[in-house]
């Protein structure tokens, strides 16, 4: 027998549409470079969407064609999330704080056709123009200055578009949307998302127990739009008629502060670092600023110290952690209490949201060490593994690697965790970041994130350094808060209440700020280089 449902394909256009006709009224607000605020309704913005798909058209876009984008977080940029696939085109968001060199490789390896830039980003633009040549470079009138020279003014290209549009055909299976890793441990490569799998991450996202996205939601990210799709929140706000709050390239957290005293979020989203500067400034001025409560801040790129956790919950701010990798579109687990575990005490609730969670709905996750797929007994460690119809099963431009794939089809993530025996991911490290002492392993994370619940401590960052004995010893670097002072024998002596005296570091370095990654991570390849010498 067979089934007797619609073969529909699962298509971007579809959320789209549903926001022109459900949700006109609906917001989008962007922060300009002087720092005012423009406002578009969602009818203006479907029909600014529609107009771009059919200006890129009217250029010539041919299905499939690379549209490369280098803004910032604005309206004009979530039009291009929707209205480069609505022509048939494939939206490739190039990351800003990458290298000039690097971008230009990524652009150049991605073969990209056309590229949208904000006016703002020029300056760095030509910095990279000679390693690629795109066809046509579209210029964002972000700071309203008017677009000059050789390039196209983006709003006059809507403004010209052709009437009348029609959606390109698409399979399910089409490319939309496309994103280098951010290269953090080794060559960016390029993952490509499909209709299919962007639409099922959207709806599993969307759930009650991982974001919890509604449309009377007002959310605020502060992840940019070329971090992993932005984790996938501008498709679900979309589809839900959700008001986005963009807070364009003003990231400081005096910046963020106002914005959220402005327009008040329920909902936010950043890697750790933002939200541990964020609170600092917070709290040495609580006569200028403070939270929402019942704010919820969804937090992942990089493990989220319990700490953090307990210091936003004072504010009334909720914290969930996720998992995920651009690979993996990117949700793959989120802490939240399950069930069973609805009546746990209130410090185990704290700690089970500093676990990265439980797998979302559809990914597969399996742990696998040395003695093959580790049992659920939150002791064994392997390395994470997952698949499903929002995981890239290769990477665009590279033969298939060994050393990220499996032979039966799992991507192999490079991280290295353990699972309790209620489903909980517990992320013990990066392959890379593991620290083998005397033949056992030291956990990094769990390191730094009990140097970062010392009140005196902002910041910390835990590598390994070889010695001759041992193999590889800890070393903490640290950033102490204004005001504050440390001795490494008190962070010791904190530290021993949870550790065994091997695993302690026998060196710590204070720093002023622990270098970033181009997506605000804690870059330790950088402090391996500067006290190791290794990468
Ligand atoms: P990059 O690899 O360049 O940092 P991604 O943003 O794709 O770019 O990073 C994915 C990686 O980030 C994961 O493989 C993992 O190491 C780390 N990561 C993401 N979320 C978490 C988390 N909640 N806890 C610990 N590590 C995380």
């Amino acid at each position: 027998m067979r089934s007797t449902m619609m073969k529909d394909p699962l298509s971007l256009n579809h959320l789209l549409e549903r926001a022109g006709r459900l949700f006109p009224e609906s917001e989008i607000v962007s922060r300009l470079p002087d720092k005012s605020l423009r406002r578009h309704s969602y009818a203006q913005y479907y029909a600014r969407t529609r107009q771009l798909a059919a200006a890129l058209q009217g250029l010539g876009l041919k299905k499939g064609d690379r549209v490369a984008t280098l803004c910032w977080n604005h309206h004009a940029h979530l039009e291009c999330y929707f209205g480069i696939p609505a022509a048939g085109g494939v939206m490739h968001t190039l990351n800003l704080r990458l290298s000039p060199d690097e971008i230009g490789w990524i652009a150049a390896d991605a073969g990209d056709r056309f590229l949208i830039v904000d006016d703002i980003l020029l300056p760095l633009y030509r910095q990279f123009a000679g390693k690629h040549a795109f066809e046509r470079v579209i210029v964002f009138p972000f700071s309203g200055a008017p677009v000059a020279g050789e390039f196209t003014d983006y709003e006059k290209l809507l403004e010209d578009a052709p009437p009348g549009f029609d959606y390109a055909p698409h399979d399910e299976n089409d490319p939309v949307a496309m994103c280098y890793t951010s290269g953090t441990t080794g060559r960016s490569k390029g993952v490509a998302y499909s209709h299919r799998s962007t639409v099922l991450h959207t709806l599993v996202a969307s759930l009650p127990e991982f974001w919890g996205l509604a449309g009377r939601d007002v959310v605020l990210p502060v992840t940019p739009m070329f971090h992993a799709n932005c984790w996938g929140i501008p498709y679900g706000a979309v589809m839900l008629g959700t008001k986005l709050v963009f807070p364009g390239p003003h990231l400081h957290p005096d910046d963020l502060l106002d914005l959220i005293k402005l327009e008040p979020p329920t909902m936010a989203l950043g890697v750790p670092t933002i939200w541990l500067t964020l609170i600092q400034a917070l709290e040495a001025h609580p006569e200028k600023w403070s939270l929402p409560k019942g704010m919820r801040s969804l937090v992942g790129g990089a493990a989220v110290p319990e700490s953090l956790i307990r210091a936003f919950a004072r504010h009334g701010v909720r914290i969930a952690q996720g998992w995920g990798m651009t690979e993996t579109s990117p949700l793959a687990t989120l802490s939240y209490i399950k069930p069973e575990l609805s009546d746990v005490s209130e410090d185990e609730q704290f700690r089970l949201a500093a676990t990265a969670g439980v797998t979302a709905p559809l990914v597969e996750l399996r742990l696998v060490g040395d003695n093959g797929v580790c049992p659920w007994d939150g002791k064994s460690v392997g390395e994470v593994q997952v698949r499903g119809p929002f995981i890239t099963g290769s990477y665009h431009n590279v033969e298939n690697d060994p050393a990220k794939f499996s032979e039966d089809g799992w991507l192999r993530t490079g991280d290295v965790a353990k699972m309790d025996a209620h489903g909980y991911l517990h992320i013990t490290d990066r392959t890379k970041d593991l620290i083998k002492s005397g033949g056992e392993w030291i956990s990094s994370v769990d390191l730094e994130n009990a140097i970062m619940a010392h009140p005196a401590i902002a910041e910390a960052a835990v590598i390994a350094v070889p010695h001759e004995k041992w193999g590889e010893r800890p070393l903490a670097c640290v950033v102490i808060k204004p005001g504050q002072s440390v001795t490494p024998e008190s962070l010791n002596e904190a530290l021993a209440k949870k550790f065994a005296k091997w695993q302690l570091p026998d060196r710590y370095e204070f720093l002023d700020a622990i270098p970033r990654t181009s997506t605000g991570k804690f870059w330790k390849m950088k402090l391996r280089e500067r006290f190791s010498g290794a990468r």
